[in-house]
């Protein structure tokens, strides 16, 4: 079975406990490659590696620190095709959305933060103080040193390089750790960083589980930094072991996203829309709306027209380029998210469509020989084959309260609730009674009305008559209990850099 390997000092090599364990793919519930086991030891000599590179990485001029990533870039885009079904067979996520989104993302993030490392710039004051002193206040930005990165298994080359791209375009070196449940694209990366010409040292990935390797890289005195994606209990635990070290953190955290609709929306826009909003990627993504809140004098026929397209969605093999809606990315996350279902039924919610596993087969074309023995052509046949992983049907549920558990607490899959309102007063606070704010979404044609809301949405992120629409400029994160800090733009520059304030006297 293909083994995953650690890249350490510009090179693969094998983790110090010589164990492996499986990486198992979603569609079919099986083993089909070995991930690293690694512990302590291959984050000291990761970070090892980061320290030695960093003086020569941190000093070398944005051109070259362009030029690199840029390379990075055009062998992403290369192979596109390799990456995109390495990624839907990791995750489960369909090869299609893979393709349009996950790959191209990735090297659109080393792009951004290529050509944004050649316009960072720094301020100056001019000074005047009391008796005629004069001084010119400039501020320096450096790069804090070794920073930290650790990512979930949602979105995974596209949110492991929207850190790393930041931090070494800022010119730090990165110690840095996919998610033990969708590993191989980072280690397809870093076959093309080897190939692109990246200094060893500059980027080295550990792989392994959280406990083992995420939480030495927390604790690890000399990385100085940490940029955190995933679970809101896991944030809480990096803060607990990283903010007595004083380190700098950025935690993006979990979400329970409202979707508010409004009854003078563009019904047509927002129907399509809210469908790709619940459901993509199989509900695994932090900016899905889990939450749709409907002006009460549309709901029925949102309801109907809702539930009509949600069970007309192809639950299939990701590798199907039909498939709508691929796996869930594990066995855990699966019986997580049944449990959920299960829930709402007892919290007294009404299953609308969905609620169950998916009986999901594979049409693989195969060449076989024909009949007779004469004859040497073969004819194609198609092999149906069942697919034994973790499918879950798109699943909506009505009839539950806004502070009910399952409205509450972050699923993170293809379930979503439905539940009517009659004023903007009420829906706000019904939006805003989670302990997450991550993103919301807004469906009207007032503009007053639209900008009276975003204001009083508790939210980082808001988007009206739109969903995920991203640009790459903005800042990205959550307030409350989905994180602290921001990424994108100069933000995420920012984050990876020291200011320090001179002040020179005339
Ligand atoms: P987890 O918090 O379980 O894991 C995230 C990463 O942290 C993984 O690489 C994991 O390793 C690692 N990890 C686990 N324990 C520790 C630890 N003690 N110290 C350091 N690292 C650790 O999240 P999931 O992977 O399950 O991702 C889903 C979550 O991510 C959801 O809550 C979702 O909302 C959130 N998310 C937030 C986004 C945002 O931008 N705000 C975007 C995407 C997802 P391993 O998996 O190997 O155990």
């Amino acid at each position: 079975m293909h083994k995953i390997e650690n890249y350490i000092g510009g090179e693969m090599v094998t983790p110090a406990s010589g164990e492996y364990f499986d990486n198992i793919e979603p569609a079919t519930g099986e083993a089909y490659s070995l991930i690293p086991d690694s512990d302590g030891r291959d984050v000291n000599l990761a970070t090892d590696a980061a320290k030695l590179a960093f003086p020569a990485w941190s000093a070398t001029p944005p051109e070259e620190r362009f030029a690199i990533l840029m390379r990075l870039v055009s062998l992403i885009e290369r192979d596109l095709e390799p990456l995109a079904l390495a990624e839907s067979k990791d995750n489960g996520k369909p090869v299609s959305l893979a393709r349009s989104v996950d790959i191209p993302r990735a090297a659109a993030n080393f792009r951004f933060y290529a050509t944004a490392a050649m316009h960072l710039a720094n301020e100056s004051h001019e000074t005047f103080g009391i008796g005629g002193v004069h001084a010119i206040n400039y501020t320096l930005r450096q790069p804090v040193g070794v920073a930290g990165c650790i990512s979930p298994w949602n979105l995974p080359l596209y949110l492991f390089t929207w850190k790393i791209a930041p931090a070494i375009a800022a010119g730090c070196t990165v110690v840095a750790k996919p998610s033990e449940v969708t590993p191989m694209t980072a280690h397809l990366l870093s076959k093309l960083c080897i190939e692109a010409g990246l200094p060893p040292g500059v980027l080295n990935i550990v792989h392994g589980t959280g406990p083992k390797v995420g939480s030495a890289i927390v604790a690890h005195k000399d990385i100085k930094a940490i940029s955190f994606t995933g679970g809101t209990a896991t944030g809480e635990e990096i803060a607990r072991v990283a903010a007595p070290m004083f380190k700098k953190l950025s935690l993006e955290l979990g979400g329970k996203n409202p979707n508010i609709i409004f009854a003078d929306c563009n019904y047509d826009e927002m129907l399509a829309t809210t469908v790709r909003s619940s459901f993509s990627n199989q509900g695994e993504i932090c900016l899905c709306g889990s939450r749709i809140f409907v002006e009460r004098p549309h709901y029925d026929q949102f309801k109907r027209d809702f539930v009509e397209r949600v069970s007309s969605l192809k639950v299939g093999d990701p590798n199907d380029p039909a498939t709508d809606v691929g796996a869930i990315v594990s066995k855990q996350h699966f019986e997580k998210i049944l449990s959920y279902v299960d829930l709402a039924k007892t919290e007294g919610g009404r299953i609308l469509t969905g609620g169950s596993i998916a009986s999901v087969s594979s049409s693989v074309p195969s060449v076989v020989p024909t009949a007779t023995t004469e004859n040497t052509d073969a004819d194609t046949e198609i092999i149906v084959r069942k697919l034994n992983g973790y499918f879950i049907e798109p699943t909506v549920i009505e009839g539950l309260a806004h502070d009910c558990r399952t409205n509450q607490e972050e699923i993170f899959g293809p379930v979503v609730t439905i539940m009517p309102f009659d004023t903007e007063e009420e829906v706000i606070a019904h939006a805003n009674s989670v302990r997450y704010g991550l993103a919301a979404t807004l469906w009207t044609e007032n503009l007053s009305r639209a900008h009276r809301i975003s204001s009083k949405l508790e939210s980082g992120i808001v988007w009206v008559n739109c969903w995920m629409l991203r640009d790459l400029r903005t800042p990205f994160g959550g307030v409350k209990d989905s994180g602290i800090g921001r990424e994108g733009g100069f933000e995420a520059l920012k984050f990876f850099t020291e200011e320090k304030n001179v002040c020179v006297r005339m």
